[in-house]
């Protein structure tokens, strides 16, 4: 067990009023202490933003988010954002230059390098296949 040292003094609580006697710091100025009451009051449990946004990437609706968005146009919901994360931790894309063997249409990046550049599939076939 470790016992937090506290300090000893005689401040007043600037909110109540009320004494205080130890803090676990030396205050710089005693004009602002608050008592751990005062403390616990002013210091909002988890703040959470109710509102009424859209996710940029799916669209679907953000009820509440755990800051107060000031651009509104890219918020992603947890979702894509968990998947916006796994995506960057899985790491570089690989550039180049390929072809659908789908829909024919143009891939200049890939998670990985295909071994067979002749088999690559699109996001969209990727999906539509599976
Ligand atoms: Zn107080
Ligand atoms: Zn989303
Ligand atoms: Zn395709």
């Amino acid at each position: 067990m470790t016992e937090r040292k506290m300090i000893q003094g005689n401040w007043t609580c600037c909110e109540c009023n009320s004494a205080i006697t130890e803090l676990p710091f030396n205050p710089r100025s005693t004009d602002d202490l608050k008592c751990n009451d005062c403390m616990a009051k002013s210091r909002p449990a988890r703040e959470s933003f109710e509102g009424n946004w859209a996710c940029s990437k799916c669209n679907a609706a953000i009820t509440t988010l755990p800051f107060n968005p000031e651009n509104t146009e890219n918020l992603t919901c947890r979702d894509c954002y968990m998947k916006e994360k796994a995506e960057r931790r899985a790491g570089k894309m690989i550039q180049g230059n390929w072809k659908c063997m789908h829909c024919g249409s143009d891939i200049n990046e890939l998670p990985f390098n295909p071994r067979d550049p002749e088999s690559v599939s699109c996001r969209d076939c990727f999906q539509n296949n599976r």
